[in-house]
């Protein structure tokens, strides 16, 4: 596998131009052009000679559109298509303030929760900072958006992965979908979901950065989370509580609680109770979404009645929540669905 140019910040593409013996001014033309979307083949003002050599080193398209999804809501639901082979799967929601992409972090996952599919065949590999970058890049880019005139305006890294188990390449993507001679999104236009991993979240307090914080909390109860979330067999709800805590103190900003309701695991009075507990003076906002069933997992979604009821439960108790409606779920919205239908239906298994 050839390396991945977009890797390069715009400091390193001077040293590589440096190395190379070209003038440094060429490191930012390259660098606009990758952040635009542009192939190393297409870059049409550096030297051919240059694009030549560039291009015996480096991929030239390391994340390829392989199909679009179009939900009946708007939603598009995108399959890539990565230079090793591997295949990664991403969303682009539209609402009225922008689009919202959401981004994987790796192909597959470790996490392993009960609920979802893109932990049901492990983790492959970790994602590069380019390889992330690339899923916005391409997208904005088939879109009509520019580096100027950004398409994509909102990102969440709520697509197949968990982002602090890649912590390194997330870290430094953020840092990189901000640069201001690049796409530019804003920080507080990114947020960050995560299944509790605590140390890397206190760490993540301490970079100086302005992501939001989003935790996949699912349940208030340690002995059930362990239930449908392996992780919380190391990570109790109280330490979590603590860590958004402390990102509160260091950031400013509000965390978030991702809760997914599943029929009778988690949207029970007791489960509300114990979140107003736990969650009604604390700054965070609770995004409540009903389960998108994956039939390997047989875990049902709460009926539409009952959610609202939860919700009912949770305002009652003074906690900030939402119900939110289910973006692209015609389409197999849920987390590594798309991807294990393609490499199903590709080794020939299942032809859904
Ligand atoms: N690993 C990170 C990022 C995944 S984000 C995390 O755990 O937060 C995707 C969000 O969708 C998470 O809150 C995840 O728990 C949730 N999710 C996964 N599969 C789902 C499903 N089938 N239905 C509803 N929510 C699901």
């Amino acid at each position: 596998m050839k390396k991945i140019l977009q890797d390069l910040t715009l400091p390193q593409l001077e040293v590589l131009m440096n190395d190379y013996g070209e003038k440094s001014y060429r490191a930012k033309q390259i660098h606009r052009a990758m952040h635009a979307g542009l192939k190393i083949s297409e870059i049409s003002d550096i030297p051919k000679s240059l694009r030549e050599k560039l291009l015996l080193e480096y991929e030239d398209e390391p994340v390829r559109i392989l199909e679009t999804i179009y939900s009946k809501d708007g939603t598009e639901k995108f399959l890539f298509s990565l230079s090793d082979g591997n295949i990664i799967e991403g969303v682009l929601m539209k609402y009225a303030y922008g689009n919202t992409q959401c981004v994987s972090t790796q192909v597959g996952c470790r996490m392993n929760c009960a609920f979802c599919a893109s932990g049901l065949n492990g983790l492959v590999r970790n994602l590069s900072s380019g390889e992330i970058l690339s899923q916005i890049y391409v997208v904005n880019r088939t879109h009509g958006g520019t580096t100027d005139k950004r398409f994509v305006t909102n990102v969440v890294l709520m697509g197949s992965g968990e982002p602090l188990d890649n912590y390194d390449n997330v870290v430094e993507f953020i840092r990189e979908v901000n640069c201001s001679d690049g796409i530019n999104i804003s920080q507080r236009n990114i947020s960050l979901s995560t299944c509790g991993l605590v140390p890397q979240m206190l760490k993540l307090a301490d970079e100086g950065l302005q992501v939001n914080l989003s935790v996949s909390l699912h349940n208030p109860f340690d002995s059930t989370r362990k239930k449908i979330m392996p992780v919380a067999n190391k990570y109790s709800v109280a330490e979590i509580l603590r860590a958004c805590d402390y990102y509160f103190e260091k950031t400013g900003r509000r965390f978030i609680f991702e809760y997914s309701l599943i029929k009778g695991e988690n949207d029970t009075r007791a489960c509300a109770d114990e979140l107003i507990k736990l969650l009604a003076k604390r700054p965070c906002h609770v995004n409540l979404i009903r389960l998108n069933a994956v039939p390997e997992r047989g875990l049902k979604a709460t009926a539409d009645a009952d959610a609202y009821a939860f919700l009912s439960m949770l305002e009652k108790g003074g906690v900030s929540v939402t119900l939110r409606r289910r973006a692209g779920a015609d389409i197999g919205g849920a987390c590594g669905q798309l991807r294990n239908k393609y490499i199903d239906k590709n080794s020939g298994d299942i032809s859904d």
